[in-house]
């Protein structure tokens, strides 16, 4: 399969124009280029060649193919030869010692290509596609579109793809590689995987489709996903693949840049309405692959995700991606509730046009955020603020738009630009915890600690760890409900849902309690949980002193929040507000100190005067 990738590679950058123009004099026709053909020696134009697909044909003996073919036809060559041959003339080295190999995958090819066909005749079927068609045509498809899109409809039952490539001599082992049919313990035999859905086919830069995209069309289908895809098989890497890319690429590389949509609908849609270098990821967030692959057509992305809570996070997830490709991602803000597809269908390609105008770099759009919500107004503000940049900050692959992102960060956020320099460089280290108390996943709450979105709340290692410990004490010593209740610890204490729900359901049964009850009274991923707790059997050899040390940790936790954030003020303050902080730290670390808390893990805890600001 590396070979594979390498030879797509190959001929994907091959300019076939020039090549095959070394051979005969090509003269551009509309998209095409003419001129005779070398192969017969021919003296009329019949000879054609099209950039956009890297083709060739002549309409007169009838030879065509890609850049290769033209080799192995023309020169004689074999398959590995012309490869060789064509990465030569194109820049690209090709290892001596790599095996050269025509595609493996031709019958799996066959197969997807016999179902595409069958899809599409399915949907121009005057009666098995008319609602198809009719959901078509409500959302605003022409015939010449279904058509260039390749759309089709798999029929609402079980098995008619599989018995109409059965009548092609056509069996299950090729359908079941490539996820056209699936299998299940409840059926007998195995079953079409789309059925009573419209389909997209996928198709890779040399316009063969290599798997399918499906969405359901009855509006009453509770609890099925609207959309699937086919699963990755030897001719599909979802990760590696970009819909529409086929369609988008050479516009994205007249233009050096790319739209990049969430959906095949919105992809089609911004095709339609006249902006041609849409190209959306299958369903999962952008990889960085795909943005690699982006990046080698055009240096810059237009983001267009929807403007709610999660399009925004998705869209800086893809800005940091891009950024890390190498690529200059930019975001274009809808209006709220819309998408491509609607916004074009309401206002027309004039107003998305307009949008585009207005798209602010990543880095931008974040500060607008930040600006707005407050976050750039006060110190603790500005901490996270400068939280919210850094995975961007160190996203930056470019150099030169690093030190730009840098200098804006700076001048925004009035933190001076070697601290955020050296706050990018900076590794968090992870709070020292004993390593049996580290919860392993079980809880929902970020115990990376590190999430850069400054809307989330900064969590604790250490105080999951002691929330854990105490829960776990308190389940080997049954009275220590009580005393934990007496000295008050109350449910709130617990940050955890999980570990919350627990403790609520520790201190209402009381210390004659019985697991299993406990357990059904919690229910669900809370009695797993409990489970988990109860399961573990690590010793403590001073359970005393852990108990105290935990419960103090829990009792006084908003006081060692704030010297925790008064640490990460430090960083960030001038000389005066550096003085001020140290002295509301200093009198919080006396109360803890007084209430019995360690205060061992707290950085750079020196009394006022000696600290020296930074
Ligand atoms: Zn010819």
């Amino acid at each position: 399969m590396v070979r594979d990738a390498l030879v797509e590679e190959i001929r994907e950058r091959a300019e076939i124009v020039e090549l095959l123009g070394e051979f005969t004099s090509l003269k551009r026709s509309g998209r095409t280029w003419r001129g005779p053909c070398p192969l017969h020696g021919g003296e009329g134009p019949n000879f054609s060649v099209d950039p956009a697909r890297g083709l060739f044909k002549c309409f007169v003996c009838g030879e065509g193919g890609d850049v290769f073919a033209f080799f192995m036809k023309h020169l004689g060559l074999d398959f590995p030869s012309a490869v060789r041959h064509v990465a030569t003339r194109s820049g690209i080295e090709v290892p001596e010692d790599r095996e050269v190999r025509e595609d493996p995958w031709g019958p799996l090819r066959e197969v997807v290509a016999f179902a595409e066909e069958w899809f599409r005749d399915r949907l121009h079927d005057e009666s098995e596609g008319r609602a198809a068609r009719r959901y078509l045509a409500e959302r605003g498809f022409e015939d010449e579109e279904i058509e260039r899109f390749g759309l089709g409809w798999a029929p609402d039952q079980w098995r008619a793809l599989r018995e109409a490539a059965k009548a092609r001599g056509i069996d299950d082992e090729p359908l079941l590689e490539t996820g056209l049919l699936a299998t299940s313990e409840s059926a007998e035999e195995p079953y079409d995987r789309f059925r009573g859905r419209l389909i997209f086919p996928i198709h890779d830069l040399r316009d063969r489709a290599i798997a399918f995209g499906g969405r359901i069309l009855k509006s009453d289908a509770d609890g099925i996903p609207k959309y699937i895809n086919s699963p990755e098989s030897p001719i599909f890497h979802k990760g590696r693949t970009l819909y529409g890319l086929g369609w988008a690429r050479h516009e994205i590389r007249r233009k050096d840049a790319s739209l990049l949509c969430e959906g095949y609908m919105d992809v089609m849609a911004l095709h339609r309405g006249g902006f041609r270098t849409a190209v959306a990821p299958l369903g999962t967030s952008l990889t960085h692959e795909q943005a690699e692959l982006l990046g080698r057509y055009g240096r810059k992305v237009f983001l267009l995700y929807d403007s709610d809570a999660a399009g925004l996070k998705a869209t800086f997830r893809a800005g940091d991606t891009l950024l890390a490709a190498g690529v200059h991602p930019m975001v274009v803000s809808l209006p709220a509730g819309e998408d491509p597809d609607s916004l074009l269908q309401q206002t027309g390609p004039e107003a998305l046009g307009e949008l585009l105008d207005d798209a602010v770099d990543v880095l931008e759009r974040k500060l607008q955020i930040l600006e707005r919500q407050g976050y750039l107004e006060s110190i603790e503000g500005r901490r996270r603020a400068v939280d919210g940049l850094l995975s961007t900050l160190r996203s930056v692959k470019d150099p030169a738009l690093r030190d730009l992102y840098l200098g804006r960060a700076a001048e925004r956020t009035g933190v001076r630009r070697d601290t955020l320099v050296s706050e990018v460089a900076r590794e968090q280290a992870r709070e020292a915890v004993p390593r049996s108390w580290r919860h392993s996943g079980e809880t929902e709450s970020g115990a990376q600690g590190r999430d850069p979105d400054p809307m989330q709340t900064f969590g604790s290692e250490a105080d999951v760890a002691a929330e854990r410990g105490l829960l776990l004490l308190i389940l080997r010593d049954p009275t220590l409900v009580e005393r934990s209740m007496e000295r008050g610890l109350d449910a709130s204490h617990f940050r955890e849902p999980g570990y919350r729900s627990i403790y609520v359901a520790l201190q209402a049964a009381g210390p004659e309690r019985d697991s299993g009850l406990l357990a059904s009274a919690l229910g669900g991923s809370d009695a797993e949980l409990l489970e988990r707790l109860v399961d573990d059997s690590t010793e403590l050899m001073h359970p005393g002193d852990v108990y105290d040390g935990a419960l103090r940790r829990l009792l006084n936790r908003d006081q060692l929040d704030r010297l925790r954030q008064i640490d990460r003020e430090l960083e960030l303050a001038d000389e005066e507000q550096a003085r001020s902080l140290l002295v509301e730290k200093a009198g919080i670390a006396k109360l803890l100190r007084e209430a019995g808390v360690s205060l061992s893990f707290v950085r750079n805890l020196a009394r006022p005067g000696t600290q020296t600001v930074r």
